[in-house]
């Protein structure tokens, strides 16, 4: 990354008329996306990622506030005068050509000399890895194999750049998952900007630089991967980007007293907002003692997932706290459903909201 600017939004809103009321899309976006970033907009169905990438790409017209592209104001400038591209779900590849002319088509029609063609689209098949896949047809590939080409497709031309719309949303697990890694490499190979949508946690902390969590139309937090999923900034953050585990209550010297035991969060006095991730727990059988965060509940539910036990206490206030105890060989069956527990967690473990 260059730390120079290659998307700038500034407080930009959308609206829409729908049946004469007017709904607020996009409320007031300010994002600044660097030049080689992989950046993407993570949120709920309806949030307003979609919108907010139109408007970079220039499908949509912002209602108020500014789109700028690499240090420019392009509010006005129509889509393909833009120096981006986009890649969607749906392929949208041409079904009668081969998978070379799919990928040569934008450089053809834009009359690039025969050798260049020739080398750029070589280079870029090498690039997504399907060399040798040239006289294809896309029916004859494999849904991964046609996003690759479509990927080709949109940076053969190449964009400063690419912005992608759930692009691996068609595609099943395990393949989704080889693609991320894939478009994570090509994206540090060709140096472009990538801005990524996607309504899915994992997909988007595989990838990205940074991410902008969006719900109902704002950013709510705008972090790295990391970041975002220890220090989450709302319980909205918490809550999507995995397990969230809230407690709350007023602190007092620095203990919030839960559940006949103490969640420990030194520092903070008065109404707090805390959140525990469930693999940062453990269930013992005692009081942990003052030194921890300790916290008493019963077991309600017990799902075995292989490389982890998840499980599912009910503290006595009725709140339900998830826990994820791996599955190493040296360890023994902890707890089963109707066990009395203790849970507990280190202080640093526990994260006061907002802070
Ligand atoms: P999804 O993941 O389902 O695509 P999204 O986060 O991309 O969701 P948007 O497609 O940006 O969300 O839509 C945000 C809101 O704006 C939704 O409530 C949607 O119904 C509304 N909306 C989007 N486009 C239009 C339109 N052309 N006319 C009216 N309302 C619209």
């Amino acid at each position: 990354m260059t730390g120079l600017s290659a998307i700038e939004l500034e407080d930009v809103v959308k609206e829409y008329l729908s049946h004469g009321e007017v709904v607020q899309a996009v409320k007031g976006v300010t994002l600044d996306i660097s030049e080689g970033e992989f950046f993407s907009l993570l949120g709920p169905s309806g949030c307003g990622k979609t919108t907010t990438m139109r408007m970079v790409a220039g499908f949509e017209a912002p209602t108020k506030g500014l789109v700028k592209l690499h240090g420019k104001d392009v509010t006005d400038v129509p889509p393909n005068k833009r120096d981006v591209n986009m890649v969607f779900q749906s392929y949208a590849l041409f079904p009668h050509m081969s998978v070379w002319d799919n990928v040569a088509f934008g450089l053809k029609q834009r009359r690039t000399p025969q050798e260049e063609i020739r080398r750029r689209v070589g280079e870029m098949l090498e690039i997504v890895d399907l060399a040798g896949r040239e006289k294809r047809r896309p029916r004859e590939m494999s849904g991964g194999q046609q996003q690759r080409v479509a990927l080709a497709r949109a940076l053969v031309n190449r964009p400063r750049a690419l912005l992608l719309d759930e692009p691996l949303g068609a595609l099943d697990l395990k393949l989704r998952q080889a693609m991320q890694i894939e478009l994570k490499r090509i994206q540090r190979e060709v140096g472009i900007t990538f801005v990524y949508v996607t309504h899915d946690q994992n997909e988007a902390l595989t990838m990205s630089d940074r991410i902008a969590v969006m719900n109902d139309g704002l950013v709510e937090q705008l972090a790295r991967p990391r970041d975002i999923y220890e220090r989450p900034a709302t319980a909205f953050v918490a809550g999507f980007i995995g397990t969230s585990n809230l407690l709350t209550g007023t602190a007092t010297g620095g203990e919030l007293k839960v559940g006949g035991g103490r969640v420990l969060v030194p520092g903070h006095e008065g109404e707090v907002t805390v959140t525990v991730r469930p693999e940062k727990i453990t269930i013992a059988a005692e009081d942990p003692g003052p030194e921890a965060s300790g916290v008493r509940g019963t077991v309600a539910e017990v799902v075995y997932l292989g490389t982890y036990t998840s499980y599912s206490v009910s503290l006595p206030d009725g709140t339900d706290i998830t826990v994820f105890q791996q599955n190493a060989h040296d360890s023994v069956a902890t707890a089963e459903r109707g066990d009395s527990v203790w849970l507990s967690w280190r202080a640093q473990h526990s994260y006061v909201m907002g802070s």
